[in-house]
């Protein structure tokens, strides 16, 4: 017994460079570091009788081997999402049936109520809709962030959403109601983040659009309403503003979506600024 696990950790240890490669390196094929560790751990088992060395030098090996399963373990869990396995499958049961899904300009619903966020895009395709959920597979779970995620995502069935989602920092999926956030394996969130940029989205910097194009405008109001203050109630043109914010702001708020702001004079009496932009309300 004692040998067989010599000649195991021998060949383990042996092979720990060219896993090292095979993972930095993977060729196409993503399980080859798996496959080089269980043929070491195969061949050292079948030539463990053969062996003849001093004790220590299967210290070493052992240690070496160890580690080199370490890594093994790490890779396959965070790169291939072996252990996700049955998150992917909780995942797939969720949105299988869909027959839309729409990515919206929003999160998870608690900064903006999901059902007037500007849609951003909708697949209505059954085959692209089964490729699309395909790109969701599931390493891991984690602590929830404190933002409410961009962009959102809903699937849909007959006309009623089915599951409700939202992509936090293009690590992670929170599937609302389900206690931790879902963090992607690696090859999946790239593979979403490829996807979501091909769609004119970048889901990992900022909120959704249409939240921080209101901040900027919030911003902008106030600067308005200053510089009516000081111009016996004239108001500013939307160059004289800009011009007037960038004292204050280094840089000054655009309409992330590519909108056109105006300034009108609200019911109340209050200046306000408006966005061109479906939706930026
Ligand atoms: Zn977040
Ligand atoms: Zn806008």
């Amino acid at each position: 017994m004692a040998q067989c696990v010599n000649g195991a950790a021998r060949c383990l240890c042996i092979t720990f460079l060219l896993n090292l490669v095979c993972i930095v390196f993977p060729f196409g094929y993503a399980q080859a570091p798996v496959v080089v560790a269980l043929a070491a751990i195969t061949l050292g088992l079948a030539f463990s009788r053969r062996l003849t060395a001093k004790r220590n030098d299967f210290k070493v090996a052992k240690f070496f081997a160890v580690l080199h399963l370490a890594v093994i373990m790490l890779w396959i869990h965070f790169i291939l999402g072996y252990f996700g396995l049955a998150m992917n499958a909780r995942f797939n049961a969720m949105v299988q049936y869909a027959d839309r899904v729409v990515v919206r300009d929003g999160g998870g619903g608690c900064c903006s109520s999901i059902d007037e966020d500007p849609v951003l895009y909708e697949i209505t395709n059954k085959t692209e809709i089964a490729k699309f959920n395909e790109m969701f597979r599931f390493s891991t779970r984690q602590m929830r962030c404190r933002c409410c995620g961009f962009p959102g995502i809903d699937w849909w069935r007959d006309g009623k959403r089915i599951a409700v989602m939202a992509m936090h920092h293009g690590k992670a999926l929170r599937v609302e109601h389900e206690g931790l956030d879902w963090r992607f394996t690696a090859g999946s969130r790239r593979q979403i983040g490829e996807w979501l940029k091909d769609h004119g989205i970048n889901s990992t910097e900022g909120g959704p659009l249409h939240l921080r194009c209101r901040n900027g405008r919030v911003v902008l109001a106030t600067v308005a309403q200053q510089w009516a203050a000081s111009h016996n109630g004239a108001l500013p043109t939307i160059e004289e503003l800009r011009e007037e914010a960038g004292k204050f702001i280094r840089s000054v708020p655009t309409c992330p979506s590519g909108g056109e702001y105006s300034l009108i004079v609200g019911e109340d009496g209050l200046l306000d600024v408006v966005c061109s932009a479906p939706g930026h309300k």
